[in-house]
């Protein structure tokens, strides 16, 4: 269902409006996890400023560790609810169980299935039946093959609004905390008709290469980018050390304009 041999074309997906796919190029920021409603707000706010039209934010975290700081649930989604109606922004955030779908779609305009759940068939059934569309991160150890079969999960539920996230594989290189995998964009829009995206904030876990990164995801035809922007990172929750600020993110929206999608 996914590749081009049932849909030659290239898809495009609507979240409340805003599409991603072959003809845009989508510009998706906010918090990496909701803090408060002050905190998201402000982020949300950062992020249309520079011309952002989806806002991303987790309230259901899934971390490497049990005692990191795991999200605030359901308060976390009616943050972000009263934040999209503050500032237009329809809602990308992720679900980690199952039994969530149901509560996060509620509140989402968008579901995320995070890396860490690529392969959860149980949780792809489920956002397969949501009546969202999902944005399903690569799992870090998954071939493209498996990515693709995970999104095959959710179309065969009925649900085609697939759009898939490079979100950097693991490799031997410690600079980064994951390799993004630029080739993987080009492979990708070769064998499906699915949009793709790119997550340079969770790829490189560094602030540094978040512009050069999504210049080369723009480069090489991606449908957009998904970025992390935190109003005070030293702060942050949950993986300040990649949040950009204001000023980084305005020389994100500059590099998006000045680097045209590919045709
Ligand atoms: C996220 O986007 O909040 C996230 C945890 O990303 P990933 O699943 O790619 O690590």
């Amino acid at each position: 269902l996914v590749s081009r041999q049932h849909h030659a074309g290239r898809s495009t997906v609507w979240v409340r409006g805003v599409p991603i796919g072959p003809d845009t190029f989508t510009f998706i920021a906010g918090p990496c996890a909701v803090e408060s409603r002050a905190q998201t707000l402000e982020a949300a706010e950062m992020a249309k400023a520079a011309g952002a039209t989806l806002m991303r934010g987790g309230a259901f975290k899934p971390r490497t560790s049990p005692y990191a700081f795991q999200g605030l649930g359901v308060e976390g989604l009616e943050i972000l609810s009263s934040v999209r109606e503050a500032t237009g922004l329809p809602v990308v955030t992720e679900v980690v169980d199952a039994r969530d779908v149901a509560v996060v779609a509620e509140h989402a305009d968008m579901l995320q299935v995070g890396t860490r759940n690529m392969a959860n068939f149980g949780l792809l059934q489920a956002v397969g039946e949501s009546g969202r569309p999902v944005l399903l991160k690569r799992g870090m150890t998954a071939t493209i093959e498996e990515w693709l079969m995970a999104a095959e999960y959710i179309a065969q539920r009925g649900n085609l609004d697939v759009v898939l996230c490079e979100r950097g594989i693991r490799t031997f290189e410690p600079a980064t905390r994951n390799t993004l995998d630029i080739s993987a964009v080009p492979v990708v829009q070769a064998t499906s008709h699915l949009p793709i995206i790119v997550d340079p904030s969770h790829a490189a876990g560094r602030k540094d290469l978040i512009v050069p990164l999504s210049r080369a995801a723009i480069a090489v035809g991606a449908d957009g980018v998904i970025v992390d922007v935190h109003p005070d990172p030293e702060s942050a929750l949950c993986d300040g050390p990649q949040a950009l600020l204001g000023a980084d993110l305005r020389a994100l929206a500059q590099a998006v304009r000045q680097l045209p999608p590919m045709v």
